[in-house]
This record gives structure tokens, sequence and C-alpha cells, in this order.
């Protein structure tokens, strides 16, 4: 079969490619080797009607008003700031930790000032930040550490805070004052109808066709594309050459809960000390859909499964920096996206790599 481009996952990263070669005049071919687009951000009704993410929740958020402006012209969108409340020791405090955290786990009353100051007589002195146990300790301390990451982080990620690159707890900011929304990005929205019917309105165009269970390693040998744009595993696209670059994986437990109207006061709940899933969500709070139900998912680490996250440590990126030097000599073969450039990417960030990419090749 001879066509311009193969596009291998219809994620972010597949499907912005994959939509803009198309609008460019090039004939794309986009595989899955799922059974349905929109990769991680794939949502679904569940069996009672309610919008639910398959692979956990997804909120959109950035700073970017082009990217904002890009899949604008694929979806509408619904206005939801994402909240997350932390319980320990049986209560629920606001995570990120920000003024009301500290006040009421400590029994308390301090003002702005009053948070810094405390802060500043919790944190413990480091010259370098190397990984993230040093960036924690260094910004709140080792009691609130304690508490809020060190736990979560082992469950999550099976490594100890100072296994992983400072960028995995750097994720979450510390802060003064009142503000509890998990993200401070000027555009946080939902697409209206979800994620899944925003990706179809991306891949419909009469450039585009679409195989879906269909993997990159099934159909190489009968593909003909001068070019193609990969989002799968990077490893797996060379055999595991220099050994397999690890990701974490999750198990997803959904639940309906018929005659609830709601299961908790927040998007998310974390559990850094108890249970062995790190949060539940309830999809309503970020959907703002209406049900007499509720459906909620929780997240169980563990090593084996689909890969959901790179893994940040110093060997893993020594391991991805081969694989990147042998992929910089295969000129027509590029590599996008959260597996194929083993980063830790939000979804924003794989729309703009994809779109750097792409004004770049479509000079
Ligand atoms: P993916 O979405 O993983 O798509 C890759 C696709 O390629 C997959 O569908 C896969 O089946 C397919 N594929 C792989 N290998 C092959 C092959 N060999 N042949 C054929 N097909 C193949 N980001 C946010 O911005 N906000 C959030 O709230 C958020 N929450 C998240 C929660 C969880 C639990 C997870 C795991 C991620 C979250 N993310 C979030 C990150 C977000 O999911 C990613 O940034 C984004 O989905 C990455 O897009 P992608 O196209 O690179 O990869
Ligand atoms: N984290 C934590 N406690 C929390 C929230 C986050 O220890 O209550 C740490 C943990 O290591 C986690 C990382 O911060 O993996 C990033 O959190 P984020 O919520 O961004 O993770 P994601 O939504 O990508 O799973």
């Amino acid at each position: 079969m001879k066509l311009d481009v193969l596009v291998v996952g219809a994620g972010f990263a597949g499907c912005v490619v994959a939509e803009r070669l198309a609008s460019s005049g090039k004939s794309v071919l986009v595989i899955d080797r799922r059974e349905h687009i929109a990769g991680n951000a794939f949502d679904k009704q569940d069996a009672a009607g309610v919008l639910v993410h398959q692979y956990g929740p997804h909120i959109f958020h950035t700073n970017a008003p082009h990217i904002v402006e890009y899949l604008s012209r694929f979806t509408d969108w619904r206005p939801y700031e994402h909240r997350v409340l932390s319980s320990t020791d049986g209560k629920l405090y606001p995570m990120p930790i920000n003024r009301t955290t500290i006040n009421s786990l400590y029994g308390l009353s301090l003002d702005e000032a009053g948070i810094a100051a405390f802060l500043k007589s919790v944190r413990e002195k480091r010259d370098r930040i190397e990984n993230s146990e040093d960036l924690v300790l260094s910004s709140i301390g080792r009691d609130l550490c304690d508490r809020f990451f060190r736990n979560y982080t082992r469950k999550q990620w099976g490594l100890e805070l100072s296994q992983l690159s400072a960028t995995v707890a750097g994720r979450i900011p510390v802060r003064t004052n009142d503000d509890d929304r998990y993200f401070t990005d000027t555009f946080q929205k939902m697409p209206a109808e979800g994620y899944t019917s925003m990706f179809q309105n991306m891949l419909n165009h009469p450039n585009i066709t679409l195989e879906l269970g269909t993997s990159f390693q099934q159909v190489a040998s009968r593909m003909q594309a001068a070019e193609i744009y990969y989002s799968g595993q990077i490893d797996e696209f060379y055999n595991f050459r220099f050994g397999l670059l690890p990701y974490r994986s999750l198990r997803f437990e959904h639940e309906h809960l018929p005659g609830t109207k709601y299961f908790q006061q927040v998007g998310t709940v974390n559990y850094p000390n108890d249970h062995d899933f790190t949060r539940i969500t309830e999809f309503k709070h970020l959907t703002g859909q209406k049900h007499a139900g509720t459906s909620i998912v929780r997240e169980y680490p563990q090593s084996q499964g689909d890969p959901y996250y790179p893994i940040p440590t110093p060997e893993n990126q020594a391991r991805y920096e081969q694989y990147k030097q042998l992929a910089a000599a295969d000129k027509h073969v590029h590599f996008i996206g959260r597996l194929a450039e083993y980063r830790y990417y939000n979804m924003d960030q794989v729309v703009a790599a994809a779109l750097n990419l792409m004004k770049n090749s479509l000079r």
C-alpha cells in the first residue's frame, strides 16, 4: 500500500499531526493498536450513561493561546477548574498545599506572611536540588513531605522520592494563599462533548484513513509511506535494542453508584497513606453532567500493563538518549508524544510539540 504519511497512534500527538498533514494535501493513514481513537484521553459513556475517562482523569489546562485556538476548531468548551483534596489521618486537606492546608492541619490561623515564615522555618536547606526529595524537603520540610508526598510517590512510582527527578514532585506547587485550584493556567476547560468527540472532528478529513486494532509491527512490511510519524514506545520501535525503557502502569477500577448524586466534594481525592489506590476521581465534577447516579474511578499503580508514565530517573533518561541518537539518523521517521519522546508530557505540551514539528516540516 502506497501513501504519503503513516501516523502510528491516534492520541493527541498522532491526531494533531494527521490533521495538519491532511489539511496540507497529503494522504494520511492513521493506525492505532487499540480499538478506539483519542489515546489515553479516550472518554465514553459507561453502562449507566455517565461520561467517563477510561484511562483516568484528564483535565485540559494551558497557558498557550495558540493551542487553545487550534483545538477550538474541533470542540466547544465548558469551564472547569479542577480541585483536589488529600485524605490524611481521616481528614481532607487542599492539595496543592496552601494556607488552608497548613492552618487546618496544625490548628493555626496564619496569614499569608505567617505561612511564608512557617515554611521558611520548616524547610530543609539543600545546596543542590538533585531529585524530588530534595525539592520537597527544601520547600515544605519533612512533616508535610511525609504526610502528603512520600507515600503517595512510593505507591505511584514504586520508587522513593529520592530516586525520581525533581521534575516529578515539581509538578505540584506550594502556596501561601487560599487558592485551592490544582492548576493556575489561564485556560482551564473541558471539551464540551468530551475528548473522543473532539478527536473525531480532528480526524474527519477526506485525506485521512483510519485503521483501528492495528499495530505498526503488524503492518510495517506492507506499508510504503514516504514518512512515518510514530507516537508509540520508542524502545519497542527499535526492538528493545538498548533494553527496555520502563513505564509505570495503572489498573483503573471504574464503578457506577446508582442513586448517589455525588460521591465526594471535588473532582479528585488523593489517598497518600491509605489503600492501594492513589486517588479517586468523580467524573460528574469534571464534565458537569446531570445524572441521578455517579461514576468514579480508582487508580491502582502497577509495574506491568499498558505504558502510562515514562519514569523520570537519570538511568532511564540515559537509556532514552541512546534511542534518541538512533532515531536522529532515521530521517523519514518522526518520534512524537509521551511514549516516543519518553517525556512526562501533559496534553497541551504534546499538542505544542506536534504543532511545532508541523510548523517546521510544512514550511
Ligand atoms: P497516547 O495518548 O498514549 O497515544 C498513543 C497511542 O498510540 C495510543 O492510543 C496507543 O494505543 C498507540 N500505539 C502505541 N504503540 C503503537 C503501535 N506500535 N502500533 C499502533 N498503535 C500504537 N494530561 C493533561 O494535560 N491533563 C491531565 O489531567 C492528564 N491526566 C492524565 C491522567 C493519567 C492517568 C494519564 C496516564 C495521563 C494523563 N495526562 C494528562 C497525560 C496525557 O494522557 C498525555 O499527555 C497524552 O494523552 C499523550 O498523548 P500521546 O498522543 O503522546 O500518547
Ligand atoms: N504527588 C504526591 N502527592 C500528591 C500529589 C502528587 O506525592 O498528593 C507527587 C507524586 O509523585 C506524583 C507527582 O507529585 O506522581 C505528580 O502529581 P500529578 O498529580 O501531577 O500526577 P499525574 O496527574 O500526572 O498522575
